[in-house]
């Protein structure tokens, strides 16, 4: 991400910049025969089935933030016991299983008692490795479906395509390896 004090203006520069274009107006369009509106800081418009804006000088779905807000959101207390989640090992715990380090020992003794402990952690592994393919995949799309402009991307690194990128073909082979690794892990 970029820092606050990383001013608009200088995200318009660096575009510009990429564009090939020296003193324009950001949100100009450069070459392409689509018609491309000009969005501003703090805009949220619709765009294929998602939700953009511009936040920092720089494109990002609203989805996706809203997505990393939950993310960071930790409560104060376990939903499980409720005691209050204040411990190092509380928030790694409760970011995969939802609940305190007590609570998972707990948990993941009862099962070594039962004898399913292994059946258990190769379930989980293969949860965390679909939600992680499903990230890639839906990173992957909205970079599919992006503007063929070239712009800042969310991590701060600027991105630019030479010349225009079939969306649908790329769309429709990012979907296939997907299908493809999915199935692969389930297996
Ligand atoms: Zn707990």
């Amino acid at each position: 991400m970029l820092k606050k004090e990383f001013k608009r203006k200088d995200v318009n520069r660096a575009r510009n910049l990429i564009m090939g274009k020296t003193g324009a107006s950001t949100g100009t369009q450069v070459g392409y025969n689509k018609k491309e509106a000009n969005h501003k800081e703090g805009d949220v418009w619709k765009e294929g089935r998602k939700t953009w804006t511009i936040k920092n000088g720089i494109k990002q779905t609203l989805s996706k933030l809203d997505k990393l807000k939950k993310e960071v959101f930790t409560p104060l207390c376990c939903p499980k016991c409720g005691k209050v989640m204040k411990r190092q090992l509380d928030k790694p715990n409760y970011k995969v299983h939802k609940k305190c380090h007590d609570c998972v020992i707990e948990f993941e003794h009862k099962l070594k008692i039962k004898g399913t402990y292994n059946k258990y952690i190769k379930a989980l592994k293969t949860k965390n490795n679909l939600e992680y393919l499903r990230e890639i995949e839906s990173y992957l799309l909205d970079v599919a479906n992006s503007s063929n402009l070239g712009y800042v991307s969310e991590d701060g690194v600027i991105e630019r395509w030479v010349g225009g990128v079939n969306k649908k073909k790329m769309s429709k082979e990012i979907t296939q390896a997907a299908k493809q690794a999915r199935k692969k892990i389930n297996d």
